[in-house]
């Protein structure tokens, strides 16, 4: 083998030896070994700050069973809103799924009629999706909305099984009738 084609082994002649169990303890600032006394005031500095959060106000929550507050800005799960005589307030107008930026709002209207009314105007929406696995909570619909039906609440658990399920139709959307208007209904249903 030619002088420059030798390669130079890099691993040291003499390598480290394994230092015993005392071997590279920092020494003590004063060159004494801590004695009991150190160890009882290092112990009560621990405990002190131990018993200090004990007693300090707690600031985990007991979730799910407490909930953080929400900001009253706060843009969570829609709800379609009603009048309090029962009436829905959408009039299917599209406003909302045309401000949309993600196109996740389907509103398919059709006609009231003295039979069946079911909002003040024209037309209500007789069709209303909201695809929440797309929606970014930007509120834009709820600002589009000329009679207020669309509205974010605070409601933020929205975990489900399947992508399916993350299509809130307007089923799930709707705010329940009042408890006078259902009350009502009930009876009328009975009479007939
Ligand atoms: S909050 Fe925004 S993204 Fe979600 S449905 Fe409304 S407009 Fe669309
Ligand atoms: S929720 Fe409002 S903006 Fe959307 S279709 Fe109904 S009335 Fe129109």
């Amino acid at each position: 083998m030619a002088d420059d084609e030798k390669t130079t082994d890099a691993r040291p002649e003499h390598p480290t030896p394994l230092r015993g169990p005392d071997e590279g303890i920092p020494a003590h600032p004063k060159g004494k070994v801590p004695g009991v006394g150190a160890d009882i005031a290092a112990l009560a500095t621990g405990l002190k700050t131990t018993l200090g959060e004990f007693f300090s106000p707690q600031v985990t929550l007991e979730y799910p069973e407490d909930k953080s507050p929400r900001s009253e800005r706060y843009r969570g799960r829609h709800y379609l809103r009603r009048y309090e005589n029962g009436l829905e307030r959408c009039i299917g107008c599209e406003l909302c799924a045309a401000a949309c930026p993600v196109g996740c709002i389907l509103v398919i209207a059709a006609e009231n009629t003295e039979e069946n009314r079911v909002s003040p105007g024209e037309r209500y929406a007789k069709t209303y999706e909201i695809n929440m696995l797309r929606c970014i909570f930007c509120g834009y619909c709820e600002d589009a909305c000329p009679v207020q039906a669309i509205v974010l609440g605070p409601e933020y658990e929205l975990s489900d099984t399947s992508r399916e399920k993350f299509i809130y139709t307007k089923e799930k959307l709707l705010e329940p009738l009042p408890p006078d208007v259902q009350a009502r209904l009930q009876s009328k249903a009975k009479e007939t």
